[in-house]
């Protein structure tokens, strides 16, 4: 599979089968936390980067193998709508299957009326708003030049007005960045005025390019979590599990998941705990495994390992 990986076990969206549009990493900004590094040039021209009759293949595909799917994603290398034949994707597979559809995206693109359009058929979506000013805005997101704060903003709102279906907003929470009283305010506010069904509160628990993010502690998530409740219900944040299906092609599985995102040691040591039913010979004998594939390295980073696919 190119194009598609897991089903992924998510919090916030069960078992969820990813969809990667893009070419590593297309992004329209280079935010300081993102777990794909820094962004060495922006891309902000849409384009159908593959061809849209293979990734729609692929998804058809798992569907029909009849692993459980709860949701099928739209995520991936930097920003999902610079795909342009997504809102043909999303079409097609609302035809196929009753699997809701989501969509991951940092909404930079909600400005413009055909992005708008192409995503009103998903289920949900689900854009990132981490400021309620510009200069905080670009200090964590830093975007191309001429995607604004306030365009970001009116994008979103825009969408809002046009979209029956669930807009989940996410916020990034970052030690010292923006996790103070007034900053969360500011941010409440234009929460308000957009109205999202829900704010999504995620912390950078993954690798960040830039040493200045850091994870809040838990006193200043509840207090994030009390004032962004003036705007949506929030959602706390809480890591999704990373489930295995079969100890068949481990390396490959785990490499696939990798290569979207660090994976936490832990994580992996307790997917591969519930595959073998805490046998842990059977765990350490997986885990020698995948370390002998040659295919990871491991890192460091705020106290915790990861598993990084080898350059
Ligand atoms: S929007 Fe997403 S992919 Fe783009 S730089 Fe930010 S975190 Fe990374």
């Amino acid at each position: 599979m190119n194009y598609v990986f897991g089903p992924v076990s998510s919090k916030r969206l069960g078992q969820s089968l990813g969809v990667d549009l893009l070419p590593a990493k297309s992004c329209t900004w280079n935010c300081i936390y993102c777990q794909l590094g820094r962004t060495k040039e922006y891309v902000t021209e849409r384009r159908e980067f593959f061809p849209k009759e293979d990734i729609l293949a692929e998804i058809l595909e798992t569907v029909r193998s009849g692993k459980k799917i709860d949701w099928i994603t739209f995520v991936g290398s930097g920003e999902t709508t610079l795909y342009k034949g997504l809102g043909w994707l999303i079409s097609e597979v609302k035809k196929a299957t009753e699997i809701p559809v989501a969509i991951i995206t940092n909404g930079s693109l909600l400005s413009l009326p055909e992005v708008r359009r192409e995503l009103l058929e998903a289920d949900a979506v689900l854009p990132s708003l981490n400021a309620g000013s510009p200069e905080l805005f670009e200090r964590i997101d830093r975007p191309a030049p001429g995607f604004t704060f306030e365009r970001h903003v009116e994008g979103i709102r825009l969408f809002r007005q046009e979209y029956k279906g669930k807009l989940w907003v996410e916020v990034m929470l970052i030690k010292g960045v923006n996790d103070s009283e007034e900053a969360l305010g500011e941010l409440a506010a234009v929460l308000s005025g957009i109205r999202p069904d829900m704010i999504h509160l995620v912390l950078p628990t993954r690798p960040a390019p830039e040493s200045v993010v850091g994870i809040p502690d838990e006193e200043r998530v509840q207090r994030a979590v009390f004032v962004l409740s003036a705007a949506a219900p929030v959602l706390n944040p809480a890591k999704g599990e990373m489930n295995l299906d079969s100890a068949e092609n481990l390396p490959d599985t785990v490499a696939s998941i990798a290569s979207r995102h660090p994976v936490q040691e832990r994580e992996l040591q307790a997917a591969l705990g519930k595959l073998f039913g805490g046998d842990a010979a059977k765990i350490r004998e997986a885990m020698g495994e995948l370390l002998a594939s040659g295919r990871f390295e491991k890192v460091r980073q705020g106290g915790e390992l990861y598993w990084i696919i080898k350059a």
